[in-house]
């Protein structure tokens, strides 16, 4: 989508600071860092938020995971500890409608989360 932000990152129309990439997943640094390590992942398909999961959108699903788990390897929490956070809707005060996971780590995490 042209009008996404996130779609014009994943089209390198926007830079960003680009952790890890592969064919279906983009993983850039969150531009307002609320961790050390706070790491955005994306899938490079448009899905607008978690309500508009499919089946078919299974592939994509495990790539995420597996973006995720290669982005905690490379920021030095897979042993630490991290959370990973998907806002959904008005509520949770998602700001993007691409769904993207938060990576945060670092530091102890709060919980719950305010
Ligand atoms: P959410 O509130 O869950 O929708 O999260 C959106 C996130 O995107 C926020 O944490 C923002 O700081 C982050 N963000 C917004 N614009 C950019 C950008 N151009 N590059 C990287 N992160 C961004
Ligand atoms: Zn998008």
């Amino acid at each position: 989508m042209t009008d996404c932000l996130f779609c014009r990152i994943v089209q390198k129309q926007i830079p960003a600071t680009i952790v890890e990439e592969t064919d279906q997943t983009l993983a850039f640094r969150d531009i307002n860092p609320r961790a050390p390590v706070h790491v955005l992942v994306i899938p490079k398909l448009h899905i607008s938020s978690l309500m508009d999961l499919k089946p078919n959108h299974t592939a994509a699903l495990l790539a995420i995971h597996q973006t995720i788990q290669k982005v905690a390897e490379k920021e030095k929490v897979d042993t630490t500890g991290f959370r990973v956070v998907v806002n959904n809707g008005k509520d949770s005060g998602q700001a993007v409608s691409h769904i993207h996971y938060h990576v945060l780590g670092g530091r102890r995490l709060n919980w719950p989360p305010g």
